[in-house]
């Protein structure tokens, strides 16, 4: 789940515009960062624990000299995160430095053979073993590009990489297999890197790597190749409007905040979605018997709603299914099913094993990803957009929110070639124009109560967040917001079932959170909310304007506009649960934006 980025120019000073997408590129990694550049025959190499501004104020990344150089942001998979496990990496003799995302899944073979060999290891890494073994092949008399070409043949895995070396002072060789890689052309220079809103601003055109290449980069010049047949490939250059989508803080105190207030634009954005990519999604859903939805963590909860979306709008018998547990043991495929993949990323590894296992099958394969041109998007014969613009926060928030409205679009088209449920869809229809301004309320509404609650929800270990039907979407996902950014131990469950063994946690002033919105559920509900209060809980309650039952039974109320189809309630529901998160991250004195052992994309299965 690391980040990498290199850069080879005309110009001076590269290691400012490495540092600089480093940061950008944070988000996939943070507990190490490195860059090395070549200058004078030798390669300069500074790295450390630590996130990337305090490396840089403690060594000066940017100021490595040199027009030629690769930097990396760190998710540990193999070694505890330190100096010599940072990249980048290099070899016994120092001819070549890596940086690496992925994992080498025979490592520890190689290890063992580079070992016998003489090669001094110095990191507890599988990726350093990427050096050694393209050290081992220069000193056989290969080319910098043949040698990298061969190594890379003996690694099994996911990984991509890039590579510089003194022996070609202008140039880097990367190869991608299964993980991220976007190459990117501007006037003075090129440069890779893991995602396209990591790439500087002045990039003019981008082209997407494919799996099994390696390219060779120079400040103007660009060579493909295919690993396996050495064969060298067209260049797919694709314009520069798709890698103008840059993000900064807009003034708030972390990206998380503002893309939470975002939130009423992202909605915005798929209402105006062109209709065309929607309906031809829809017509592949019409000739499916079963869908299965595939996603992890929040976008797991977005299938879970896209169930009861699909089902109640649009008939359609969609089941959600957790990505690394899609099996077919537990699946029933066939020439009539579609499994349609929900990733933020479009990087998910979990999501993309379960496609690639079924590219070519008579399976259709369909997605919905906030990244056109991810490696989602080109294993699936149709898919959608988020529109939801760059999301940094590691904690979704605004593409969570898209990814329920566009799901709901999606049924209504489907619905509507069906030609069913037609009184449904004009309602269903009439919120989704007016949800912009419903979310909007939803935020101004609760904000101060989320603030002034996170406080006392600061103090404690544990919470419920309990709901029933649809909203147990909510509960879910306002229990993975908080665990995940204020490390409370949370558990989203159904109501119903909270009396079946959760409810023996309960003590006096233990926090249960309700979602209640007035729907068929809500007198069950309520009897729920009167069992815990019952047991001493400090019960905060998610209402619809006017309620008065719940209202009277919990000790605070987050209050959400009212709307007639009740199936739509998670997305304003889940608006103040996120406040809450956020909140209370920050009354722990936790960085929301950056929270321990998780990393924004998942590229690693
Ligand atoms: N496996 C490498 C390491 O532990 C790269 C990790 C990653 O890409 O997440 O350093």
């Amino acid at each position: 789940m690391c980040g990498i980025f290199g850069c080879t120019s005309l110009k001076e000073g590269v290691s400012k515009l490495i540092y600089s997408s480093l940061k950008r590129l944070e988000y996939r990694g943070y507990d190490s960062v490195g860059l090395a550049t070549i200058c004078n025959g030798h390669i300069f190499l500074k790295k450390d624990q630590g996130k990337v501004e305090e490396v840089e104020r403690r060594l000066s990344l940017s100021a490595l000299p040199g027009r030629c150089g690769i930097g990396h942001t760190r998710w540990a998979t193999h070694g505890a995160p330190s100096k010599e496990n940072a990249h980048p990496l290099t070899d016994c003799e120092g001819k070549v430095a890596v940086a690496h995302n992925g994992i080498i899944e025979n490592y520890l073979e190689l290890r063992s053979k580079l070992g016998d060999s003489g090669h001094k290891l110095r990191s507890r890494t599988d990726s350093e073993i990427i050096a050694h073994l393209i050290e081992e092949l220069l000193n056989k008399g290969l080319t910098l590009e043949e040698a990298v070409r061969q190594a890379t043949l003996t690694l099994r895995g996911s990984y991509a990489f890039a590579v510089i070396s003194p022996l070609c002072e202008d140039k880097i060789v990367c190869v991608r297999m299964e993980s991220p890689l976007v190459i990117g052309l501007s006037r003075d220079y090129t440069c890779l890197s893991s995602d396209i809103p990591a790439l500087p601003p002045d990039v003019e055109s981008i082209i997407v790597m494919n799996d099994g290449e390696l390219a060779v980069l120079t400040p103007h010049s660009i060579v493909i190749r295919d690993l396996e047949s050495n064969q060298q490939l067209p260049l797919r250059i694709v314009a520069k409007e798709s890698v103008t989508c840059l993000a900064d803080r807009g003034g708030f105190t972390h990206y998380m905040i503002k893309e939470i207030f975002e939130q009423p634009q992202a909605a915005l954005n798929v209402i105006n979605a062109p209709r065309y990519y929607i309906v031809k999604l829809a017509e592949e859903l019409v000739k499916s018997d079963r869908v299965y939805l595939i996603g992890c963590g929040t976008s797991y909860h977005a299938c879970l709603f896209g169930s009861y979306v699909l089902r109640s709008i649009a008939d359609i018998d969609a089941q959600p299914v957790i990505a690394s547990e899609f099996s077919e043991s537990h699946v029933k495929l066939g020439k009539d099913v579609a499994i349609l993949a929900i990733s933020q990323s479009g990087e998910t590894a979990d999501v993309l094993q379960v496609l690639r296992s079924y590219v070519n099958k008579d399976v259709k394969l369909l997605a919905l990803t906030n990244v056109m041109g991810s490696s989602i998007t080109r294993l699936v014969s149709s898919y959608v957009g988020l529109y939801a613009g760059p999301e940094i926060g590691v904690a979704a928030t605004k593409t969570f929110i898209a990814e329920l409205l566009m799901l709901t679009r999606i049924s209504i088209e489907v619905a509507r070639i069906k030609g069913v449920n037609v009184d449904l869809i004009s309602g269903v229809e009439s919120i989704l124009r007016s949800s912009p301004k419903l979310i909007e309320r939803s935020l101004t509404l609760n904000e101060p109560l989320a603030k002034s609650l996170s406080v006392y929800l600061s103090l404690k270990n544990s919470a419920f967040f309990l709901a029933r039907g649809v909203n147990i979407v909510t509960a879910l996902e306002g229990a993975l917001k908080l665990k995940e950014i204020s490390y409370i131990h949370a558990e989203g469950y159904p109501a119903g079932e909270s009396k079946h063994g959760p409810i023996a946690l309960v003590e006096e002033g233990f926090p249960c959170i309700f979602v209640c919105p007035h729907d068929e559920t809500y007198y069950k509900i309520l009897g729920n909310v009167m069992e815990m209060k019952a047991r001493g809980a400090f019960v905060i309650s998610c209402v619809e304007e006017g309620d008065k039952e719940v209202r009277e039974t919990s000790d605070r109320i987050f209050v959400l506009p009212k709307i007639e189809t009740k199936l739509l309630t998670p997305i304003l529901h889940v608006v103040p649960l996120q406040l809450l998160a956020y909140y209370t991250a920050i009354a722990r004195g936790y960085d929301p934006d950056k929270p321990r052992n998780l990393a924004k994309s998942v590229t690693v299965p």
